[in-house]
């Protein structure tokens, strides 16, 4: 006999848009213990059978980059640029921000992500005013059932601007919070923590260095907000005499556990570096689109083996954390800046939003595989819906013809966290209520 925990039944298993085949999936222990063939059936006992017939399986998605508790501050400083914008929607706000405030954000942020198959989250916290703000991130993800890293913001750099040095602290202070967190982390299996390095110029010399130094003899990994404007350039210039990647090159921080996030203004020699040093970025084109920063060359760097996983960014300059939006969004931006519809294919987009993205949260040979050992993140799709019928391919129809609606059923680590429009541990109507709540007391100019 085969003893499982939950036996899907009856559906189609996709490992890609060429790749699927009528088999049972069998997971036990959090992961997947066996595609089985049909014809054994007989063989298999399991707690729990779901019937899948007439659905696809296919791994989560991960989704790179967001801030969860900007989920508050959604649709606040549109239509700005990204100092006007953050001056009118993040700065003056999130000192405010409590560890319920950033609780009942990450519940929401994350319930939208999970309903569109995000089964993964890589934040970016940086509103850590409160110390604590950061533990209600990481409770709710915990309550919810997703898989996360939580990177705890890095901010030493003083500026003129008083809502941005509430948020300084020193290196120590924050490799001190972060130590505290791992702790208070180590017995949550879905939870990791790592290092949000917030923006090139809100950290100094001796900072990179104390993140670079932990990061070196830590399992950790890193994310920076990479490129995203001009003005990373200019301030590394102004600093330290060379554009941003040669500088970091210079003082060891291109490593394969840094995330680059944005990567709008590369130029090649960037480029090169990015590649040769294995490290990852994290492609955010709705982000991008809505602070108007411009299209990152995301095919030349797929074309120089870049490991890309695809990103929303904070609610904040995206408004949903919606990951078949960026799919689709992000391939159509690929096909036409380059004039060739060939390029960010359905498969290829996809691949970022699973493997991609695993390899940027230190989940490599973990998640985003059909694959027996591999951990339980799944997504059960729907393809009776009428945005998406007919469907003849499940992926090309995942990435530029679904939603929401799509998304039948959410499983992370070998659960089932949502199902049929409902959330098992989370009740989404108190959530909405607490969210009305809280958003009064933010300002809104
Ligand atoms: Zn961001």
């Amino acid at each position: 006999m085969i003893a499982a925990d939950i036996w899907l039944r009856g559906g189609s298993l996709v490992h890609s848009g060429k790749s699927i085949e009528q088999k049972d999936l069998l997971i036990k222990d959090h992961r997947i213990l066996q595609i089985l063939d049909p014809r054994d059936r007989h063989l298999v006992q399991a707690k729990t059978m779901i019937d899948l017939t007439g659905r696809y399986v296919m791994p989560g998605l991960v989704n790179t980059h967001t801030h969860l508790f900007q989920t508050l501050f959604k649709g606040l400083g549109r239509d700005l640029n990204l100092l006007d914008w953050l001056a009118a929607s993040v700065r003056p706000n999130a000192p405010k921000l409590t560890r319920q405030d950033c609780y009942y954000a990450a519940l929401l942020g994350g319930m939208d992500l999970a309903m569109s198959g995000g089964t993964t989250v890589m934040d970016f916290m940086y509103a850590n005013e409160h110390k604590d703000s950061v533990l209600g991130t990481i409770d709710a993800l915990q309550d919810l059932g997703l898989r996360s890293v939580i990177g705890r913001g890095f901010i030493d750099v003083t500026l003129p601007d008083e809502n941005h040095n509430r948020l300084v602290e020193t290196p120590e202070e924050v490799l001190y919070q972060v130590d505290q967190l791992k702790a208070y982390t180590r017995a949550m299996r879905r939870v990791d923590i790592g290092i949000a390095g917030s923006v090139f110029w809100a950290i100094s010399e001796e900072g990179f260095e104390a993140i670079r130094d932990y990061a070196n003899a830590q399992d950790v990994v890193v994310a920076l907000h990479a490129s995203e404007t001009v003005d990373d350039n200019e301030d590394s210039i102004k600093r330290f005499g060379l554009r941003m990647f040669p500088y970091l090159e210079k003082i060891g921080f291109l490593k394969e556990w840094l995330t680059a996030v944005h990567c709008v203004t590369l130029d090649e020699a960037d480029m090169e570096l990015i590649a040769s040093h294995g490290v990852k970025v994290s492609y955010n084109p709705v982000s991008n689109l809505i602070l108007g920063s411009g299209i990152p060359p995301m095919e030349a760097l797929r074309k120089r083996g870049v490991h890309i996983g695809l990103g929303t960014d904070g609610a904040a300059s995206n408004d949903s954390q919606d990951m078949l939006e960026t799919m689709k969004l992000g391939a159509l931006l690929q096909k036409g800046i380059n004039e060739d519809p060939t390029v960010f294919s359905a498969d290829e987009v996809y691949r970022m939003a699973t493997l991609g993205g695993a390899s940027c949260c230190g989940l490599n040979g973990q998640v985003g595989l059909l694959k027996e050992g591999y951990l339980a993140d799944l997504m059960v799709y729907n393809p009776h819906r009428i945005k998406s019928a007919p469907v003849y391919n499940p992926v090309t129809s995942l990435v530029y013809a679904s939603d929401a609606n799509n998304v039948e059923m959410v499983l992370v680590d070998g659960e089932v966290i949502y199902r049929d429009g409902r959330f098992t541990h989370v009740n989404q109507e108190d959530v909405l209520l607490w969210i009305e709540e809280i958003q009064r007391k933010f300002i809104v100019s």
